[in-house]
């Protein structure tokens, strides 16, 4: 069977930036679910991954355009410091979930000073070119329920029935 929209996909990845550093990987863990043609995985991903099978091993680099997007830095904001709990431990390299006109949004604190904090809403991975490593585990149709609900169930996926 070969991957094609609302098709129900299990695969081990690793991905890497250009200089050969593993970012991240399902190695050890159990293999990434997602449901193929909606957006799950980054577009360059998915356009390489269109019409493999089970047991197909796929090298491919993704430019930022493809991946997680350019870096914006309309992105980066700079707010007071009293904005968060006085008695917060900010510091650079902490995330939280922010609202934002689009809905929420994970932001990267990126700088602090006695009263401000810099914050940055880009995905971590955006402007980077990706090199991802993928090898397909299984492939089969989605369940009416799966595309219903917008993710896998079972192995690899939600167990929330
Ligand atoms: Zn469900």
């Amino acid at each position: 069977m070969q991957i094609a929209d609302d098709m129900a996909v299990l695969i081990n990845y690793k991905v890497s930036n250009t200089d050969g550093e593993v970012l991240d990987t399902s190695e050890g863990d159990e293999p990434l679910a997602y449901i193929h043609g909606q957006g799950d995985i980054v577009p360059g991903l998915e356009q390489a991954l269109a019409g493999k099978s089970a047991g197909d091993r796929v090298q491919v680099t993704v430019s930022p355009e493809l991946g997680y997007g350019v870096r914006e830095e309309a992105k980066v904001q700079t707010v007071p410091r009293d904005a968060f709990e006085s008695d917060a431990n900010i510091e650079p390299g902490m995330r939280f979930q922010a609202e934002s006109g689009d809905g929420d949004v994970i932001v990267t604190v990126t700088n602090v000073t006695a009263d401000e904090v810099t914050i940055d809403a880009n995905h971590p991975l955006a402007g980077q070119t990706l090199k991802f490593e993928v090898e397909v585990v299984s492939v089969r149709a989605c369940t009416d329920e799966e595309l219903e609900h917008g993710h896998i169930h079972g192995p690899g996926g939600h167990h929330h029935h």
